[in-house]
């Protein structure tokens, strides 16, 4: 192991791990081979993965028809800077992903490389078509790590700290969270206040006449899952649209079946102006791609949207395998019924098991928000890094965003009995923390 990760900065001493609390837990893991939804370590342990490389590999690691994909257009070509020239894998990438998408318009794609640069790219469009430059995004989101996607992110200080000034003309606003929503009238309940504090903002800051663009995760995923209420939505497209606002909506980890639906904003019935796609696109492989109306994106690439490795054709062709494998092997389908499967069986758990406050998502993008009091909402962080520490020691590897929610992302094409297993594991390790033997 520590021949492998010289060189590298990672915690590995057991008490730093259980201290990190706010932190995602990093484990002495590195892998030699990953196959379905299991890694194998250089000790010959098997391990159950729950995070699928953060919703990466969707379709399990090393599908047999991705390597295909990915050995036989090495030895076609392995790439040419699309500023210059095309290639039949980005033409067929492009039309899938323009069928498969929400929204029945014409439509154009632009490749990139990560999920971060394609939002930057996003910003760019969004602020060059609509010759306005104000962009709003939300507090807790993560749109990734390139200046522009930073801009846009707000999960936590540590990740902003010490690198400003940032991209300007960014402005956050609530997120509607629900579950910890103390903004609620005491008589009607949800008066839709997170919706209130966006009006606030055009009337007080930020005219809806000067905004670009609002950016959208449909499920806010590294905050632990948050799930907006479909009026929300509703109200937000209608706010977008009578202004003149592009919704740019982050699919980047919520897409490719990984809610059950193809995308999630199927869930909202929600038609983007501009979808950011990355992550299980080409499972693992460095591409990620905007899909906007045809207006919006015509016209649009080199100079200032264009990246010399973008739409690579072995990342390509990986894509193409992946939808392929995606649609054959009924895999959206599959991750509603497993997720609607995981969600009862936490239910049960919730009966047993005082630690578990909101079970949230729908697919295989499920958050498990831990708490030390289901009245006061605490975060359970201490409790939160034993589970998952523990989980980890018999076999399952899952981490935790914001501290204390379990983040439950298998591979789609997991067994009914490894998924089992893991479930099983997690609940042993909820019994031994609360229990007091970890
Ligand atoms: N957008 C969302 C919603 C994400 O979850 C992430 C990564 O976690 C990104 C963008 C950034 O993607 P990348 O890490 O490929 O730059």
């Amino acid at each position: 192991m520590n021949d492998i990760i010289k060189g590298l900065e990672v915690i590995q001493k057991d008490d730093e791990l259980i201290s990190l609390g706010t932190r995602i837990a990093f484990y002495p893991l590195a892998i030699k081979e990953a196959k379905g939804a299991i890694l194998m370590d250089y000790d010959g342990n098997e391990i159950i993965d729950f995070l699928s490389a953060a919703c990466v590999s969707n379709v399990g690691h090393s599908h047999p028809r991705v390597v295909n994909a990915i050995i036989e257009q090495t030895k076609k070509f392995i790439h040419y800077n699309p500023a210059y020239a095309v290639h039949e894998q980005m033409g067929n990438l492009a039309e899938e992903l323009i069928r498969i998408t929400p929204g029945d318009f014409p439509k154009r794609v632009a490749f990139s490389l990560s999920g971060g640069d394609a939002n930057d790219n996003a910003i760019k469009v969004a602020r060059s078509y609509t010759k306005r430059t104000k962009v709003i995004s939300y507090f807790r989101a993560y749109h990734g790590t390139t200046y522009g996607a930073l801009s846009l992110s707000a999960v936590s200080l540590p990740m902003r700290r010490d690198l400003g000034p940032f991209v300007p003309d960014v402005y956050h606003i609530p997120y509607p969270d629900c579950y910890r929503c103390n903004r609620k009238s005491p008589d009607s309940g949800c008066n839709m206040d997170c919706m209130e504090k966006l009006k606030e903002l055009f009337n007080t800051v930020v005219p809806a006449e000067e905004v670009a663009a609002i950016f959208l995760e449909p499920f806010q995923g590294d905050s632990g899952v948050i799930e907006p209420p479909a009026e929300y939505i509703e109200e937000l497209v209608k706010v977008c649209k009578d202004n003149g606002i592009l919704l740019v909506v982050d699919e980047v980890q919520s897409g490719f079946g990984r809610t059950g639906k193809w995308f999630a904003s199927e869930h909202y019935n929600l038609e983007p102006d501009i979808i950011v796609l990355g992550k299980s696109i080409a499972s693992g492989m460095p591409l990620a791609a905007l899909v906007a109306r045809k207006e919006i994106l015509e016209g649009w690439g080199a100079p200032a949207g264009s990246y010399s490795t973008a739409g690579n054709p072995i990342c390509c062709a990986a894509a193409l395998a992946t939808i392929d494998i995606i649609e054959e092997e009924g895999l959206v389908k599959k991750a509603e019924e497993l997720g609607n499967y995981t969600i009862k069986r936490f239910e049960e758990m919730k009966e047993k098991h005082p630690l578990i406050g909101d079970i949230r998502g729908k697919g295989l993008m499920i958050g498990v928000d831990l708490v030390k009091d289901r009245g006061t909402k605490e975060r359970a962080k201490d409790e939160t890094a034993k589970v998952s520490y523990r989980c980890w020691e018999k076999g399952l590897f899952i981490t935790f965003f914001s501290g204390n929610v379990l983040r439950i992302a298998p591979p789609l094409t997991i067994s009914k009995k490894e998924l089992d297993k893991a479930l099983d594991i997690i609940e042993e390790a909820l019994c031994d923390v609360e229990a007091g033997r970890v």
